[in-house]
């Protein structure tokens, strides 16, 4: 992988990670084997910045919990999911420097109301297995249009400088509607184009990332937004950057949820297909 350096300091990598079921957390499988080698490439950073598709609200929030507290946000899953925990703590003076660098746009400190979604531990507890590394969510302001997400990720871009991995973490098709529970780690045809849509758009021209919700497929893969805006945290990274974007993991799950992650930083690290 190519570290860049500037000032001495190592940009960091940045992240968008299909995170699918919250059975990823407790399985070993092919996606949570491939993002153990994504983890391989991946330096230590001072903190973990996560946008999680599953913080979803109508503001701009920066958890600043001291120890965020690990949030079992589903229902229908086995007790050894709600047992498992990421006790990671947290940082909470990296607000002030979110404050800074996204001004004007308005952002409020989380206090106490989130912590640590399954959106983000789910991930992190194969990527940083022993939970050292400090954790600050960032919420998705539900409100904003989408262009507002591209435009919060160009910002953050700065924030890589400092050490800081940035994690954006939904699925660019989730359509739960249309789960089929035994396709482990296939994919619908539409859900298949939509995805190499997505992909060729990342690939040649994520600034322009937005082009894609005018694809045929865009309803049936995006039927709410939740899941897709993490994306575009992404796209803002590589368009301020100017860096390319490498496809780290391809694949499907359920028929109707792309896995495909997206990475920043990972020159050279060849797509793992699953
Ligand atoms: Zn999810």
């Amino acid at each position: 992988m190519c570290k860049t350096k500037i000032n001495s300091d190592i940009i960091m990598p940045a992240l968008f990670v299909g995170h699918g079921s919250p059975m990823n957390a407790l399985e070993e499988n092919e996606f949570t084997q491939a993002w153990q080698k994504v983890a391989q490439n991946l330096p230590k950073p001072k903190a973990i910045l996560v946008i999680s598709a599953h913080w979803y609200i109508d503001s701009t929030a920066v958890t600043v919990m001291e120890k965020p507290k690990t949030i079992h946000d589903f229902y229908g899953f086995p007790k050894s999911l709600f047992d498992m925990g990421y006790p990671a703590p947290g940082l909470p003076k990296l607000f002030d420097e979110i404050v800074d660098l996204v001004q004007p746009l308005p952002v409020v400190a989380d206090v106490e109301n989130w912590g640590i979604d399954h959106g983000a531990w789910s991930v992190l507890k194969h990527l940083f297995p022993k939970a050292d590394v400090p954790v600050v969510q960032l919420s998705i302001n539900a409100l904003k249009p989408l262009e507002y997400h591209v435009e919060l990720g160009r910002k953050l871009n700065k924030l890589r400088e400092k050490g800081i991995l940035i994690l954006a973490s939904g699925n660019v098709v989730h359509n739960l509607r249309k789960i089929n529970w035994n396709a482990k780690t296939q994919g619908e045809i539409w859900a298949k184009r939509f995805d190499k849509a997505v992909l060729n758009q990342m690939l040649d021209k994520p600034s322009e990332i937005l082009k894609v919700t005018g694809h045929p497929d865009y309803e049936l893969s995006v039927p709410t937004p939740d899941h897709f805006i993490p994306l575009l945290y992404l796209a803002g990274l590589a368009s301020a950057s100017n860096e390319q974007v490498n496809v780290l993991i391809e694949g499907y799950a359920l028929g109707s949820l792309s896995m495909t992650c997206y990475g920043l930083g990972f020159e050279g690290f060849k797509t793992i297909s699953v």
